[in-house]
């Protein structure tokens, strides 16, 4: 724009050097061709008056034209150069040296010389007869123009030309400038501005541009085919936004793990369910290697993998990670390839925790083998009983061999409720049916249902109800079937010869029924897990105290259908207490 406007300026004021240039060289033509008539006039007469030898006349016929317009200087001189007439009278018998003249009288030619300031024009002048070396030469005659005040005046024109021209040039210029940048320049910059902004990421704010002169021109066509393209690129900017936050929530909060490598094998991206399996944060494991957390034994199982991988298949396989705590996790990893532009460029892979799994099936074998035994134990020992009744023998040993058949006999019953209620539980089939109900004849129910049990650990049980109990709307049959699994808990890890006690007490808008008993106890680590099905504690496999893992699970279940809920305090060798709790509204 303002190199435009400067070669604008320059073009102005080169036309205008030109023309005064071209001016002044036509004064000078003019003022040339003007001496040369008046010289032609002049020399005519004054050849006339030579002839005559009139040097008087010649001496006023040169002031007389010296007082024409524009003629500064008449001379007049013989072959010899010496001055016989001049406009100013005094020069006259003198000599003019000049070259000029020398020129004009030897050569026999008219000789000019133009300068800035004047013209000279000098011609020789002619006698009737050949009287010299000079031929018919007698002299010379100097006409001199001042073109100064006309080359002045034409500068001056020039110059006033020059200053309107570069006002008015310089006005045209500001208007154009004015006109220019308000309706190019400025709209322009909005749109730049618009595409700068969209490149630091602020899409979607539209441009809004002036029209020019009130109607749309191609820069607002422009504007709004960006506005048009900013928002489409905003809206794909907010659904492929969206979609990445989308699969990224996916991604950090799915149980399984997931995992990508670059196409060295090294992590890019582990979700935190993979960093929760090693026991470590995301940023510990992101730039390693798997084999920087796998069992140094499944490393071939590994390489194998990723040269699948490389060769385009997936594969999946067992494996097992080391966590932090050096503990072993058994994991499946199936990975599938990465491929960017056709070049391999690491793979995904989905990590699955199978170690809960795999403890799981081991704790439903155990407890098939365990329930397995339970039932028999308890049947050898009711057949062998039922033998030695057959046999005969005293009534005090008849009498005791039917009081452990009975015991035997309600050790399976409890045992096959538990399982038919475990077995209901899992097909979602238990159903309670609520009644008032009033709770301490059934506690004295399960302690007689239990008591030959209680006995055969000489283990003494112990009541303690609270007289003023309200009645509690619940399940009779369920609340028994919790009451006998509790009790019988708190007997088997009982010492032999102790107490298991039951109490039962009012405790804000629950009836509170805890068995309470100085047992083994249960591990601190073992408590998070001891509801959970199939699961007993350590030191109770250890001791070989016999169970199935399903009477807590049962318990907490059940409870959960009659609207209660349980707590279970514990101590390692000192004792147990569980409590449940039932809603008396
Ligand atoms: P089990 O048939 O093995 O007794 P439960 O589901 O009743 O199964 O109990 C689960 C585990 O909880 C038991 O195996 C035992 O380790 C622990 N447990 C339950 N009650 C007691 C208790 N009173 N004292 C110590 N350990 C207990």
């Amino acid at each position: 724009m303002l190199i435009l406007g400067m070669l604008g300026a320059t073009s102005v004021v080169l036309t205008l050097i030109v023309s005064y240039y071209l001016a002044k060289s036509d004064i000078s033509q003019g003022a040339l061709k003007n001496a040369e008539t008046l010289s032609d006039q002049i020399a005519y007469s004054l050849e006339i008056l030579a002839s005559q030898g009139d040097i008087f006349a010649m001496q006023r016929v040169t002031e007389k034209t010296s007082t024409l317009e524009g003629v500064s200087r008449i001379i007049i001189v013989d072959n010899h150069q010496i001055i016989k007439a001049h406009s100013e009278k005094r020069m006259v018998g003198q000599k003019d040296e000049s070259p000029l003249f020398a020129e004009a009288i030897h050569e026999r030619r008219i000789v000019n010389q133009v300068s800035e300031m004047r013209i000279i024009f000098v011609r020789p002048l002619r006698g009737q007869a050949y009287t010299s070396e000079y031929q018919d030469v007698i002299g010379a005659l100097w006409v001199e123009i001042d073109i100064s005040n006309s080359v002045r005046q034409t500068r001056n024109s020039f110059l006033w030309v020059a200053v309107i021209g570069g006002v008015t040039s310089l006005m045209a210029f500001g208007t154009q400038y004015i006109i220019l940048k308000k309706n190019v320049v400025d709209r322009i910059f909005d749109i730049e501005r618009g595409i700068k902004n969209a490149l630091r990421g602020e899409l979607g704010t539209a441009i809004v541009i002036n029209t020019s002169f009130g109607s749309e021109d191609e820069i607002n066509a422009l504007a709004q085919s960006y506005n048009y393209l900013s928002a489409t690129l905003k809206d794909s900017q907010t659904k492929l936004q969206s979609e990445r936050d989308f699969a990224l929530h996916i991604m950090e909060n799915m149980g399984e793990g997931l995992t990508i490598a670059n196409a060295e094998g090294n992590f890019e991206y582990v979700n935190p369910a993979y960093a929760r399996f090693l026991q470590r944060s995301p940023d510990e494991i992101i730039g390693h290697l798997p084999e920087d957390f796998t069992n140094h034994e499944d490393r071939a199982k590994l390489t194998e993998g990723w040269n699948l991988r490389m060769k385009g298949k997936s594969s999946s396989y067992e494996t097992s990670l080391i966590a932090k705590d050096g503990s072993f996790v058994t994991v499946i990893v199936t990975a599938v390839p990465r491929f960017n532009n056709g070049k391999f460029a690491g793979n995904i892979a989905v990590v699955t925790n199978v170690s809960e799994r795999a403890r799981f099936e081991q704790m439903k074998t155990d407890f098939v083998n365990r329930a397995s035994h339970e039932l028999r134990t308890p049947l050898t020992t009711a057949i062998l009983m039922a033998d030695l009744l057959e046999g005969g023998g005293t009534d005090e040993e008849r009498e005791e061999f039917i009081t452990i058949l009975k015991q035997e006999l309600n050790r399976q019953l409890i045992l096959l409720n538990d399982l038919l209620v475990a077995g209901r539980i899992e097909s979602r089939k238990y159903e309670v049916h609520a009644s008032r109900i009033d709770i301490p004849p059934v506690i004295n129910e399960a302690v007689a249902a239990i008591k030959l049990q209680a006995e055969s650990r000489q283990i003494q049980l112990v009541t303690d109800l609270d007289k003023s109990l309200p009645l509690v709307n619940t399940d009779r049959q369920s609340l028994f079937q919790i009451l006998l699994n509790l009790l019988s808990n708190g007997i088997k890890y009982s010492r032999i010869n102790s107490e298991v006690m039951i109490k039962a007490k009012m405790e804000g808008q629950f009836v509170r029924v805890a068995v309470l008993d100085k047992g083994i106890g249960i591990p601190a680590q073992d408590l998070p897990h001891i509801t959970t099905r199939f699961f007993r504690a350590q030191n109770a496999t250890k001791r070989e105290v016999q169970g199935t893992g399903i009477g807590l699970y049962i318990v907490k279940e059940i409870l959960d259908a009659l609207g209660g809920h349980m707590e279970i305090a514990s101590a390692e060798n000192q004792g147990t207490t569980v409590s449940i709790y039932l809603p008396t509204k």
